[in-house]
């Protein structure tokens, strides 16, 4: 039986190059390996959009387009909507009784969404508990492998405190361990030097993006600012364009010669934007056809036949679960 994976996004808007480089590629890569879920997080995504929902609701079709225009193949791949499986919820119900506070209260990655999204002491529980709902989005499936970007490492280190407590609690082989697959780009940095692109802080390129959009974002890019004139040696390191360069561009020594020009002085910061541009419109270009191609109907009859495969696993692992506990009364 080949071992299963669990990944997925939040739909708070298009797929980016973070969730290609950090995540899609190495899902499109494994696909054929492993029985890899792809979950639309839609409840996660309510956490910290409770009052809008319709911005989650109105990209779960966008996510979708996104995985198969990169190439997620539904014959190998199960995409499925969180908020249609309510064994996720009873799930994390039962977890929540195995995490303390302090503990939420250490998650790095939350911490700092706390910070960005300005909640001080106004906090909604439900956001601050989605680590929990997370373990239970995980284990559901039974996965051993996650592939992520590194932001999600602390939710995977979660995820198996929560396991080792309920096994040694209720039943030592109920529910397995997982491990993080990182990319050789764990972080993708935003186009505005933010250590990390994102949808919520309007920083990404996106996969979508018109030609001329991926030009313009290339423009905007931070570079070093102290250099002015083209004869003025540059720095490489922090410098978004050439973050962007090693991640996408596909000739690593054209790069590293690019990076000695660029210290030595000389390189422009035209010339390295151009380069840029070159490579991402070559990349991105086939996966906006692919995606133009998309039938809106097909996609929703996809997400229904996944959903309902993934929700039979989900049904038979919560099946364990209760018996474990002793729960199971009928
Ligand atoms: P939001 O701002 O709503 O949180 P996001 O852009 O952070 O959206 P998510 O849906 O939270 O995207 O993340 C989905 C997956 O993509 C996760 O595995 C995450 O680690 C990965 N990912 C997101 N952004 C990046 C990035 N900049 N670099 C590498 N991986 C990323
Ligand atoms: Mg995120």
């Amino acid at each position: 039986m080949k071992k299963k994976i669990l990944t997925g996004d939040r739909p708070t808007g298009k797929l980016h190059l973070g969730h290609y480089i950090g995540s899609l590629q190495n899902r499109i890569r494994l696909q054929h390996e492993y029985d890899q879920y792809i979950m639309i997080a839609d409840v996660q995504a309510l956490t910290d959009n409770f009052d809008n929902p319709h911005k989650i609701t109105q990209n779960i079709i966008e996510v979708a387009k996104d995985y198969l225009s990169v190439g997620i193949d539904p014959t190998q791949t199960t995409i499925l909507i969180q908020s249609q499986i309510p064994e996720i919820a009873e799930l994390t119900i039962y977890y929540l009784n195995l995490v303390t506070l302090g503990r939420l209260e250490r998650n790095p990655t939350v911490k700092c969404e706390i910070q960005q999204k300005g909640y001080n002491d106004a906090i909604p529980v439900g956001f601050f508990c989605y680590p929990i709902s997370q373990a239970a989005d995980i284990t559901i499936f039974q996965a051993e492998f996650v592939p992520v970007g590194n932001d999600q490492v602390p939710m995977i280190e979660q995820t198996n405190e929560i396991v080792r407590r309920f096994n040694r609690i209720y039943n030592k082989d109920v529910l397995k361990e997982c491990k993080a697959i990182l990319s050789n780009t764990p972080r993708l940095v935003g186009i505005d030097g933010k250590s990390k692109a994102s949808k919520s802080l309007s920083n990404a390129i996106f996969l979508s993006d018109s030609s001329q959009e991926i030009k313009q974002k290339v423009f905007q890019m931070y570079t070093d600012p102290n250099h002015i004139r083209v004869s003025d040696p540059g720095c490489v390191e922090g410098n978004v364009v050439f973050a962007y360069l090693d991640a996408f561009h596909c000739n690593k020594e054209e790069v590293k010669s690019l990076k000695e020009d660029y210290r030595r002085g000389g390189l422009g910061d035209m010339v390295i934007k151009n380069i840029l541009n070159d490579s991402l419109q070559l990349l991105l270009e086939p996966i906006r056809v692919a995606r133009d191609r998309i039938d809106n109907n097909q996609v929703r009859e996809l997400l229904l036949e996944g959903t309902q495969k993934a929700r039979e696993l989900a049904k038979e692992t919560i099946e364990m679960v209760r018996t474990a506990i002793g729960i199971k009364y009928f």
